[in-house]
């Protein structure tokens, strides 16, 4: 999960990083208010920041500074509703004005390819750091971090001595790094980056900017972290599965998919994707695809496929739905019980055909427990081939 500025910046404060203050608004007026408040610190100066989870904003018009409450208002009506990059600015952050003296960089991350941590920090910062990689990678010091002794005093030296500071910054340069990489070890991010990080001119060195990624892997031991989240963002539909706990994908296709496991998942959307291209001639150019990724799991239990039936039936844009399930430690009988029991715990929810293939542990009496229901919406087919055929079919049929 990626964190918007203004979160990183009260993440960075909470872990003794220096930052200016700061406060969103969602309205000019808010802003104005902001302002009034957090200006008082800086005689009146304040910069309005667009809050969109993208870079160059600065570049894009999304970053002025104001020199007065009066300004803050009409930076923010101009910033607020502005496009940077598909990104819709809904929020902006009013932060302390800086008197800059240099900007640099600095970031730490998950370097997957050495299994390890990489920090990497210019004297050149501000600019787009990809461009100066690219031009003068020379000014761009790459410093490797073991995990186990992390960012302490050596390292951090060696990261300021890479990166060629000047002796009479190191300190305080030391010290912000040493506090960012407690931002990253103790969040469990994968990224924290900060561009620029400025010396301002009474010699301060401050994080003016913040790009947070949390790995969503540690949630688990972060409960704070769920406020973090953009719920405002996320698909209605794959919020809800989430709060069911269901591994929801939304895509864009009409053939609704239930399966368990994430392998056997994928491979059908594969299957599905190709009898769709298959029938295209037969269906007036029609194209089924898959719907969603959906992965029920191991346990496959009439409640867990009725979440997942629910969730798939609320999509608008699915006219067929193929529950392909292998029977594993779970057994055929007991899914076919749970999709049975699913169907009548939905009643009247439940108005699209259902195409279900079961194989594995206990086929022949899942097969027979779906037969006895006969339920009206359900066609079994023996093959994973047949049944991603059919689906389409009915999907092509109903579109
Ligand atoms: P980005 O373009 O999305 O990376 O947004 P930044 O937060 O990095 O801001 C872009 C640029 O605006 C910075 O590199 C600074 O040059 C400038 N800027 C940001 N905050 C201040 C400030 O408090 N005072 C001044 N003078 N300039 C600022
Ligand atoms: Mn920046």
């Amino acid at each position: 999960m990626d964190l918007f500025e203004y979160q990183a910046r009260d993440m960075f404060e909470k872990h003794g990083v220096p930052v200016l203050a700061g406060a969103i608004a969602t309205t000019p007026e808010q802003a104005r208010a902001a302002a009034e408040k957090i200006g008082a610190g800086s005689g009146g100066v304040t910069v309005v920041k667009a809050q969109v989870k993208v870079g160059g904003r600065g570049k894009a018009g999304g970053v002025k500074v104001t020199k007065s409450p009066d300004e803050a208002e009409q930076a923010a009506k101009a910033i607020l509703g502005m496009d940077i990059k598909g990104h819709t600015v809904g929020t902006v952050m009013i932060a302390e004005g800086a008197r800059i003296a240099e900007e640099y960089y600095f970031s730490i991350l998950l370097d997957r390819s050495n299994r390890s941590y990489l920090s990497m920090c210019s004297k050149e910062g501000g600019v787009e750091i990809e461009q100066l990689a690219v031009e003068r990678p020379e000014a761009l010091a790459r410093i490797a971090i073991d995990p186990n002794t992390g960012v302490d005093d050596a390292k951090a030296k060696e990261i300021a001595d890479a990166a060629g500071f000047d002796d009479a910054d190191k300190p305080a340069l030391i010290e912000a790094f040493k506090a960012l990489w407690t931002v990253y070890r103790d969040e469990d991010a994968t990224l924290v980056e900060v561009n620029p990080l400025v010396k301002t001119e009474d010699g301060k060195i401050i994080a003016l900017d913040g790009k947070v990624t949390l790995d969503a892997n540690a949630d688990f031991r972060h409960a704070d972290h769920e406020a973090l989240e953009d719920t405002a963002a996320a698909d209605p539909l794959e919020a809800a599965a989430k709060a069911k706990g269901l591994n929801y994908v939304k895509l864009d296709g009409s053939v609704g998919i239930i399966g368990n496991g994430a392998g056997l998942v994928m491979s059908t959307l594969d299957v599905v994707a190709y009898a769709g291209e298959d029938l295209r001639g037969s269906a007036d150019g029609f194209v089924a695809k898959p719907a969603n990724f959906l992965d029920i799991g191991g346990g496959a239990s009439a409640e867990v496929m009725a979440n997942g039936l629910h969730i798939i039936l609320g999509d608008e844009q699915v006219k067929s739905v193929f529950v392909n399930v292998f029977g594993g430690i779970t057994s055929c009988d007991a899914v076919a019980t749970g999709i049975v029991g699913a169907l009548d715990a939905l009643g009247d929810e439940a108005t699209k055909p259902l195409v279900v293939r079961l194989d594995g542990n206990n086929v022949e009496e899942g097969r027979r427990i779906l037969a006895e229901r006969a339920h009206p919406l359900v066609t079994i087919e023996a093959t994973m081939d047949g049944a991603a055929r059919r689906a389409a079919e009915l999907a092509a049929a109903a579109s």
